[in-house]
């Protein structure tokens, strides 16, 4: 199973994964987690890397499309994967099509997790007074102007993957703002009916295309069809004829030829 939960900074993504990661066995990938233990270990990549995410901009998408490259390639990842936090604009939804593409696979369904940016703002404001207040360390990128920065990062270049799902057919949509227990139950709903429509594990073309019936043959009425099968017929005595007479002339030879005509 392929799955990517989709959702601005603060809508439950990482909770989400964890409940998928322990009831269906399959691994999250989040490129956040993978970026931060880049810059933790001073990677190219990770020096590359931590001043774009402490501003709360994105890392540019040839790093992060390489990053999700190699790790999709890994055994653990053969079983299925919930992509969190990737892709996060147009150009790495397609390199992912393209990555998944060239391996015959395709994604079961692409879960948007709705929630209102406004509640968002303030439930993570007070999460980030609460440590402040119990003089826990905050993540780089945990001020309020950070997440504001990463919100408009958000609606800029991550919130037109909806309507980019949408077209693809992949596109489900459950209520982020209910209580965690109950948005976990909306997703393993969305997996289950998902299991139900496709059974046999998702490989090759795309859902939009899978699901497309072939092109049906053109109709035509019992008039039109007698008509073509008397024409049909009709070439064909003309073209054996023509061909007798080609044989005819070839056995007479150029010499009676000439004086036949
Ligand atoms: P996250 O933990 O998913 O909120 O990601 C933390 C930060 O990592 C983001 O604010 C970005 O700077 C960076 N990041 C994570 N995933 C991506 C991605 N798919 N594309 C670009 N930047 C990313």
């Amino acid at each position: 199973m392929r799955l990517i939960l989709l959702g601005p900074p603060g809508a439950g993504k990482g909770t989400q994964a964890q409940h998928l990661v322990a009831n269906y066995g399959i691994i999250q990938l989040s490129t956040g987690d993978m970026l931060r233990a880049a810059v933790k270990a001073g990677t190219p990549v990770g020096r590359q890397a931590a001043d774009i995410m402490a501003r709360g901009a994105l890392v540019p998408d040839e790093i992060v499309v390489e990053i999700v490259a190699q790790r999709i390639e890994q055994p653990d990842a053969r079983k299925g994967f919930i992509l969190d936090g990737f892709p996060r604009t147009v150009p790495q939804a397609q390199a992912l099509d393209r990555l998944l593409a060239e391996r015959g696979l395709a994604l079961d369904a692409v879960i948007e997790l709705k929630v209102d940016e406004d509640a968002l703002v303030r439930r993570i404001e007070s999460r980030v007074a609460a440590m402040t207040a119990r003089g826990e360390p905050l993540r780089d990128d945990d001020s309020p102007e950070v997440l504001h920065r990463r919100l408009a990062a958000y609606r800029a270049q991550t919130a037109p993957l909806i309507a980019y799902y949408r077209r693809h057919g992949t596109l489900r949509t459950v209520d982020g703002m209910a209580p965690i227990e109950e948005v976990a139950a909306a997703i393993a709903k969305v997996v289950a009916d998902e299991r139900k429509a496709n059974p046999a594990p998702r490989v090759g073309t795309p859902k939009s295309k899978r699901t497309a019936k072939p092109p049906a043959k053109p109709k035509i009425g019992a008039k039109t069809a007698r008509k073509a099968r008397a024409g049909a017929a009709r070439r064909a005595g003309a073209a054996r004829k023509s061909a007798r007479r080609v044989r005819k002339s070839a056995a007479l030879g150029p010499r009676t030829r000439n004086r036949r005509r």
